[in-house]
């Protein structure tokens, strides 16, 4: 295969395959780590955002080699994207993402989508999710969305978020909350108190890479917090190996 690819380390928590459509995000996260992992740098990682070069035909040649060996299933998921927001604004225009949304149910491929995108902008597809077995995931780490800005500047409002996850788990279409990285802990719970009845499945991990702000939270209540929530609501959840082993 060319464009869907196995993750690795931390990434193959999230995922057993993966595919990247666009190179830069417009969204502007303090915290990203794409550009390092492709060797880009961090400040022009929001200007010049493209589509892949072919990217849709090579997508589709990979998507029937997975049909053929009979790998569409559910152990070889491919989401939807690493090191890009499937839902950022050039989406609008290029529709890229609906396209291989609409490539993999061809093949019935299946694939999780991971955004910070608009309602708006993902709404028009939230049929094509529901008809095409798309999980639909959204990062959500901040329940004000004064803080959200502060971290993720250019990504949805909260709100925004928090509608689209509601319409999607309405209409049929799973849901998941990648609460990750989680920065203030009391902010992280607030999302599950405010989100857990229309969120089917819930990825909790901790911020690295930022030593100083790392060095403020007690990783291992936080951990016991969020676990006795998540079962409180009878959440299903997975807690990441970062925090998992955070002292
Ligand atoms: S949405 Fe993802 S790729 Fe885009 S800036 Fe934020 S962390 Fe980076």
């Amino acid at each position: 295969m060319t464009v869907i690819y196995k993750p690795k380390g931390r990434a193959l928590e999230y995922s057993p395959l993966a595919c990247n459509l666009y190179i830069g995000c417009t969204h502007g996260c303090r915290y990203c780590y794409a550009p390092a992992c492709i060797h880009k740098s961090a400040e022009n990682w929001g200007e010049g955002v493209y589509a892949r070069d072919g990217i849709l035909e090579s997508f589709d040649k990979d998507c029937a080699y997975l049909a053929k060996h009979k790998m569409n299933d559910e152990a070889h998921r491919v989401l939807f994207c690493f090191l890009s927001d499937p839902y950022q604004p050039l989406e609008s225009s290029r529709r890229i993402t609906r396209r291989a949304l609409e490539i993999a149910k061809k093949w019935a491929v299946k694939v999780s989508v991971l955004t910070k995108g608009t309602y708006q902008r993902v709404k028009p597809d939230l049929q094509l999710m529901k008809d095409a077995d798309v999980k639909l995931g959204v990062t959500l780490s901040f329940a004000s969305d004064k803080l959200r800005k502060q971290w993720e500047p250019n990504a949805a409002s909260v709100g925004s978020r928090l509608r689209l996850l509601r319409e999607a788990h309405d209409m049929g279409i799973p849901t998941w909350v990648s609460m990750e990285p989680v920065i203030i802990p009391d902010e992280a719970l607030r999302v599950v108190e405010i989100a857990h009845e229309f969120v089917n499945y819930w990825k909790v991990g901790k911020l690295n890479h930022n030593r100083e702000v790392e060095a403020a939270v007690d990783w291992p209540k936080f951990r016991r917090d969020v676990k006795q929530l998540l079962k409180q609501y009878d959440c299903a959840y997975y807690i990441k190996e970062d925090l998992r082993n955070a002292k």
